[in-house]
């Protein structure tokens, strides 16, 4: 059957019809999407509270509508994804339940006992799982879906399988190239403004370094990435951590789900400047936002190399100090990407609610200023930092 678009009633029917629920007797729908391109289903059952998740993708993008077009196949991405994570990392990603390319929808576990990290973050709460999950989520995820573990023939097939051409390119352009210019994709606060064009456009160097990661992105074809892993991506709880939403996933560099979900974390660390908040509660939220990307970090970056000792299959991970050299490497593209998402989130399409959540333009503009000079300063001087707390003591010295 060919697409249609799905509505309440028509996403219970369709559950029904696939065996998902027994009868629709006493089955609610809610749409739930708050995202930039899907629909979201909750469908329960009232009497058993047994329920599901039904996305579905939209022919064009969401936040824009029907002026840009996208292609619904990225659920297909989305799906194919899904089901690598729930092999190799079932924990911290929804179970999926049924997929159906056709219809362009994915079924899965519904989540919603948990809260999105992005809106627990805006209310300073704390999450002391999360760095063991997130690291052991990008340890398995990254390593095992990279040349060092599959064979040359299986990786490439890899390759082949995640072509995700139309995201990809929102990347490319939404992240690595329209804040760097008056790009009519470009969200602008009008205080921000005058910076941007007497200051921020103007830096030549930095749109150079930029573009290196942009294309760093195009080409290294390096492991199976997330490729949207931001705190609107993750829901977490006191003991859980659950990422979802991977239909961004392409095969490119490992560094850029590690950058995005550390710069996000930063984004939230800067976004208290504008806010009205009790000065010694933002030292305490502060402090431990620090010490989560610390750990997350550091316990990536040791479960990726035990990961590698145990069970890396390609014989040149043998060869002597190339590891460490393959870890300088993650770690400086880590630092490049973690600047780029910090200034693409400033003035680019789609923004961080912990920065637009600031009424007041003034204060806002602010933030976005030490946003953007600090993500360019992690860009610049990305070769430079020895380790994570390197970049964690700029931040605090300059907030
Ligand atoms: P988009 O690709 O449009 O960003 P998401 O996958 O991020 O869509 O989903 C949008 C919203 O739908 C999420 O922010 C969340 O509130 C809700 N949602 C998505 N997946 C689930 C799930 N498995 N369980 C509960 N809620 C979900
Ligand atoms: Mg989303
Ligand atoms: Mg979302
Ligand atoms: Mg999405």
């Amino acid at each position: 059957m060919g697409y249609y678009q799905m509505n309440e009633k028509l996403a219970i029917e369709y559950l029904v019809e696939h065996g998902v629920f027994d009868s629709a007797t006493g089955l609610t729908a809610k749409e739930v999407g708050d995202g930039n391109l899907n629909l979201v289903f909750i469908v329960k059952d009232e009497a058993t509270e047994n329920s599901v998740v039904l996305k579905q993708a939209l022919p064009y993008v969401r936040v824009v509508g029907e002026s840009w077009p996208l292609s619904i196949e990225r659920t297909i991405v989305e799906a194919n994804a899904l089901e690598i994570y729930n092999n190799l990392t079932p924990n911290y990603v929804p179970k999926l339940i049924h997929r159906n390319d056709q219809l362009s929808l994915i079924v899965m576990e519904d989540l919603s006992h948990l809260e999105l990290m992005r809106y627990g973050m805006i209310k300073m709460q704390k999450y002391p799982s999360f760095p063991e999950h997130a690291s052991t989520f990008l340890a398995d995820t990254l390593f095992y879906t990279s040349d060092m573990y599959l064979s040359s023939e299986e990786k490439k097939k890899l390759v082949a399988k995640f072509i995700n051409i139309e995201l990809c390119k929102i990347t490319e352009d939404l992240i690595f190239t329209d804040p760097y210019h008056d790009a009519d994709t470009n969200n602008i606060n009008p205080r921000l403004r005058p910076y941007l064009e007497e200051v921020f456009w103007k830096k030549t160097d930095l749109w150079r370094e930029v573009s290196k990661l942009k294309y760093k992105f195009m080409t290294e074809a390096q492991s199976l990435i997330h490729g949207d892993l931001h705190t609107g991506s993750i829901f977490a709880g006191e003991n859980e951590t659950k990422i979802f939403d991977a239909e961004f996933a392409f095969m490119g560099p490992a560094a850029f789900d590690v950058g995005k979900i550390i710069g996000n974390i930063f984004i939230n660390y800067i976004s208290w400047s504008g806010k009205d908040e009790d000065p010694e509660r933002i030292k305490d939220y502060r402090s431990y936002l620090l010490e989560t990307v610390i750990r997350l970090h550091r316990f990536f970056e040791r479960k990726f190399i035990e990961n590698w000792k145990k069970d890396a299959l390609n014989i040149s991970a043998r060869a002597e100090g190339y590891r460490d050299d393959f870890m300088n490497n993650l770690f400086t593209d880590t630092i490049g990407f973690c600047g780029a998402v910090m200034i693409r989130r400033t003035h680019g399409l789609a923004q961080n609610l912990d920065v637009t959540g600031i009424e007041d333009l003034q204060k806002r503009r602010d933030v976005q200023v030490k946003l953007l000079e600090l993500g360019e300063k992690l860009i610049m001087n990305r070769h430079s930092f020895n380790n994570l707390e390197e970049v964690t003591n700029l931040i605090k010295e300059n907030i």
